[in-house]
């Protein structure tokens, strides 16, 4: 392809993507294929023979379409949004085409600027001291595992990359029961082992930790000769919202002189509304490490997930590594890839910058506030709907809810619901009982599409029961 074809190609795409957005809401939500359909269209074998892109987008259009399941329909209410906003994609659009990587300063010094300066606009939007720097990961995944690996060298005095950790006694994690999966597996890959996270039960409204629970589990912990090594709170936990409150379990971390890392990957996003911080992130700023993911909530094209840390020495302490082909000679400057643990990197910080400045603070504001109100406006409709139980209040955008009937009828009302296409929910798990989840923050939903689930889910419920 030479490059006339490529600014040709490149404005039907754009063309083409418009088009999409636009219809949208005529499409069934989630993919409506069987397993195995799409890769039976496919050819067997790689082509010997150049083929021209006009066959190639034909079959885009007739075999790949059909096999997405829509994530920017505005009547996505499963899992967590994973939003791309308009002015985001673009900027990706501009990242694809430089095609840099950008590991150290030097291999692109503006992506290593702007990333500095869009988590210093981020550090501020979502109130956190001074002093916090960060660093843009992939995934929270990437950022707790970070973390959990930070938090494994600071107790063992920076000597595990080094030894190992198999002579050490039993290194400690604790957390709560309504953390993501993500936590158990920073687990198992930092060696630490399923078995050394401790996860204290969810209570009360927002189903947090309890403090006192936890410090007789470490209290416990160090009689039986193991090692505490760190704590993982929870702002908005994947399957009801789950909330832990930050101050008491900061107190015990200080007590036991333990790492702190802070999952907010979905629920950061609210951190930019002040009142929600007020709800929600007292005390936030004595944890050492938090993540949240723009490219959930806040509209930032995946992938885009900021660690913020309050002190980047120990993660530093547990990553850096310089082969001489990486270092850099003359000025001090910051080589990310030095803070996490791939060491390629995309420039993902130019969809932060596009994004922010399009809608400005306040119109991202607006938008999660909208959600949150909405999610509440649905919850009391859905919770009139007759034998209906809300299984869980709203935590910000994300409520839950059961049909009458056993966790199977719960499974098939979804499962009717998605096949349906309307709208898109998902199923989750709650105190031993199957429940239905509904969030809401699509970055284009109206209140009218929120609304439509209960419509959506009245009807469907009288051909299901
Ligand atoms: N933490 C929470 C609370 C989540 O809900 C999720 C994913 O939904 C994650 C972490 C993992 O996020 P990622 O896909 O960025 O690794």
């Amino acid at each position: 392809m030479n490059w006339d074809d490529f600014a040709s190609w490149s404005k039907r795409i754009a063309d083409w993507g418009a088009q999409y957005h636009k219809t949208l809401r005529d499409r069934p939500v989630r993919a409506q294929t069987k397993p195995g359909e799409i890769a039976l269209k496919l050819p067997k074998n790689p082509p010997q023979q150049a083929e021209d892109m006009s066959t190639i987008m034909a079959d885009f259009d007739s075999i790949v379409m059909p096999g997405m399941t829509h994530w920017q329909h505005p009547r996505f209410f499963a899992y967590f949004p994973a939003n791309a906003a308009p002015p985001s994609m673009l900027a990706e659009q501009l990242v694809n085409t430089v095609a840099a990587q950008c590991m150290l300063w030097q291999t692109s010094p503006a992506a290593t600027e702007v990333e500095g300066v869009m988590v210093d606009w981020l550090r501020q939007a979502l109130g956190l001291p001074e002093g916090f720097t960060g660093v843009i990961q992939d995934s929270a995944s990437s950022a707790t595992l970070s973390a959990v690996l930070t938090m494994r060298e600071r107790a063992t005095s920076y000597t595990g990359n080094r030894e190992g950790i198999a002579a050490r006694s039993h290194l400690r994690i604790y957390c709560s029961d309504q953390v993501h999966s993500s936590i158990d597996r920073a687990c198992w890959v930092t060696g630490i082992g399923q078995d050394n996270l401790v996860k204290i039960a969810g209570t009360g409204p927002r189903h947090s930790m309890d403090a006192d629970a936890l410090d007789a589990a470490i209290k416990a912990d160090i009689a039986e000769g193991h090692t505490p090594a760190g704590i993982i709170a929870i702002t908005g936990g994947t399957g009801v919202g789950g909330s832990d409150e930050l101050g008491p379990i900061l107190a015990v971390a200080k007590a036991h002189d333990l790492y702190t890392h802070l999952d907010a990957a979905w629920a950061g996003s609210a951190m930019i509304c002040p009142e929600f911080r007020d709800a929600f992130w007292q005390d936030v700023d004595g944890f050492d490490s938090i993540v949240f993911n723009p490219h959930k909530w806040l509209g930032a094209q995946f992938d885009c997930s900021i660690q913020f840390l309050r002190d980047a020495t120990p993660q530093l302490n547990a990553l850096k590594i310089e082969p001489e082909y990486l270092k850099t000679t003359g000025e001090a400057v910051t080589n990310y890839s030095e803070w996490t643990i791939p060491l390629g990197r995309r420039f993902r910080a130019l969809k932060l910058w596009f994004l922010i400045r399009s809608y400005g603070l306040e119109g991202l504001q607006t938008r999660i506030r909208n959600h949150v109100a909405w999610a509440e406006d649905l919850c009391r409709a859905i919770e009139t709907l007759e034998g209906f139980e809300i299984t869980t209040q709203p935590i910000l955008s994300l409520f839950s809810f059961r049909c009458p009937g056993d966790d199977a009828m719960q499974q098939r009302l979804v499962d009717a619901i998605n096949d349906d296409g309307r709208i898109y929910l998902t199923q989750g798990a709650f105190q031993g009982r199957k429940i239905i989840r509904v969030q809401v923050g699509q970055f284009d939903t109206t209140r009218d599409d929120v609304m439509m689930v209960h419509s959506v889910v009245q009807d469907i419920w009288e051909n299901v029961k």
